[in-house]
C-alpha cells in the first residue's frame, strides 16, 4: 500500500507570500504605489483578535501598509458603514476586510455590500460572487482560491475530473464549486441533504471537505487515488489523557487523515494543509485589487 503525498500548505503559502513580496516590489517600482490593507475589528472577540493580528503582520511582512481600524463592540451600523465609506474612497486602500463575525447587532450583508467590490479582497461582494459564478475575473474567496492553487500544484491540469465539495456556505462551498467548474471538472455539491454521499464520494477524483464535522469523511468512502483538500477546522480534545484532563485541545479536519492517507494519492493535512494558504491568498487579492484600481485610474 503505498501513502499519500502529503500537500504542504505551509510551504506553498510560504513561497507564495515570497513571490508576493517580489511583486509587491515591482509594483512599487512600476507606479510608485504600496498596495494598502485596512482590517476592521468590530469588538473584542479573542479569536478574531489573533486572526487580525496575523493578517496584519503579514500584510507588512511582505512589504504592503496595513491599516488597522478598531471599533468598540457597542459602534452602530451606521458607524461601520461611515468607516467603510471613507476606505472606499481612500486612494491609500486597495483592500478592505471587516472581520467576522461582526456583533448581532449588525447586519453582515448590508456591510458586505457596502465594501467596493473592486476592494473587496475576501470576495463576499455579492459582484464579486456574480463574478466568479458567470465566470469573469473578480477578486475570489481567499480560501478556496488557496484550494484551487494546492490542486493545480498537486494534479497539473484539472479538466475532465469528477470533484465532489461537500459544504455549500457563501465563503468555502459554493465559490469552491465554482473555481473547480471553471478548471473543466465536472462538479457536485453535497450538503446535509445529499443521499448516498458515500458513493458520490467514491466516484470523485478531487474531494474537497468544508463540513465542518471533525473525521466526517471516511478512508472507505474514497476512491482509490483521489486527491482530497480538506478544508475543516474542528477543535476537540487533546488525544494524551493527561493533555486531556487539563482541557487541552487539539485542531482536526473533517477528514479522517490517517486512514484517509493510505487510500488517496495526495492529501491536505490538518493543520498546515488548506489553513495557511487563506491569509497568503488574502495577501494576493490585495495586490491584484492595487493593479486593478491603479491601472483604472
Ligand atoms: P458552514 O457555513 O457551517 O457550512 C458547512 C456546510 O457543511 C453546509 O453547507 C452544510 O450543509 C454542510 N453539512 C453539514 N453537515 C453535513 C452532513 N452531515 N452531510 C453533508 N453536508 C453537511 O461552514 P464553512 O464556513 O463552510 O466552514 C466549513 C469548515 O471549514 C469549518 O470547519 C470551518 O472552520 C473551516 N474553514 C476553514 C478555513 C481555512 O482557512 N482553512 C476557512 C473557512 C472555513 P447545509 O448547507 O445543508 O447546512
Amino acid at each position: 500500500m503505498t501513502e499519500a503525498i502529503i500537500i504542504d500548505g505551509k510551504e506553498f503559502s510560504s513561497n507564495l507570500r515570497n513571490k508576493i513580496a517580489e511583486d509587491v516590489k515591482a509594483f512599487k517600482k512600476e507606479r510608485n504605489v504600496v498596495p494598502g490593507l485596512a482590517v476592521v475589528l468590530v469588538g473584542e472577540d479573542p479569536a478574531s483578535r489573533i486572526y487580525v493580528r496575523k493578517k496584519e503582520e503579514m500584510t507588512t511582512a511582505v512589504g504592503m501598509n496595513s491599516l488597522s481600524y478598531r471599533l468598540d463592540a457597542n459602534a452602530s451600523q451606521q458607524e461601520l458603514l461611515d468607516l467603510i465609506e471613507t476606505l472606499n474612497h481612500d486612494p491609500a486602500v486597495h483592500g478592505i476586510l471587516v472581520q467576522l463575525p461582526l456583533p448581532k447587532h449588525i447586519d453582515t450583508p448590508t456591510i458586505l455590500e457596502a465594501i467596493d467590490p473592486d476592494k473587496d479582497v475576501d470576495g463576499f461582494h455579492v459582484v464579486n460572487a456574480g463574478r466568479l459564478a458567470i465566470g469573469t475575473p473578480s477578486l475570489v474567496p481567499c480560501t478556496p482560491a488557496g484550494c484551487m492553487m494546492l490542486l493545480e500544484h498537486s494534479l497539473g491540469s484539472l479538466k475532465g475530473k469528477n470533484a465532489l465539495v461537500i459544504g455549500r456556505s457563501t465563503i468555502v462551498g459554493r465559490p469552491m464549486a465554482q473555481l473547480l467548474l471553471a478548471a473543466d471538472c465536472t462538479v457536485t455539491v453535497a450538503h446535509r441533504h445529499t443521499k448516498n454521499l458515500e458513493e458520490l464520494c467514491r466516484q470523485a477524483d478531487i474531494v474537497v471537505a468544508a463540513v465542518g464535522i471533525p473525521h466526517f469523511v471516511k478512508a472507505s468512502w474514497l476512491k482509490p487515488g483521489a486527491v482530497v483538500i480538506d478544508v475543516g477546522i474542528n477543535r476537540v480534545p487533546a488525544e494524551d489523557e493527561a493533555a486531556k484532563a487539563t482541557g487541552k485541545t487539539r485542531i482536526v479536519g473533517d477528514v479522517d487523515f490517517v486512514e484517509a492517507a493510505k487510500v488517496a494519492s495526495a492529501i491536505t493535512p490538518v493543520p498546515g494543509g488548506v489553513g495557511p494558504m487563506t491569509i497568503a491568498c488574502l495577501l494576493n487579492n490585495t495586490v491584484q485589487a492595487a493593479r486593478n484600481l491603479t491601472s483604472a485610474s
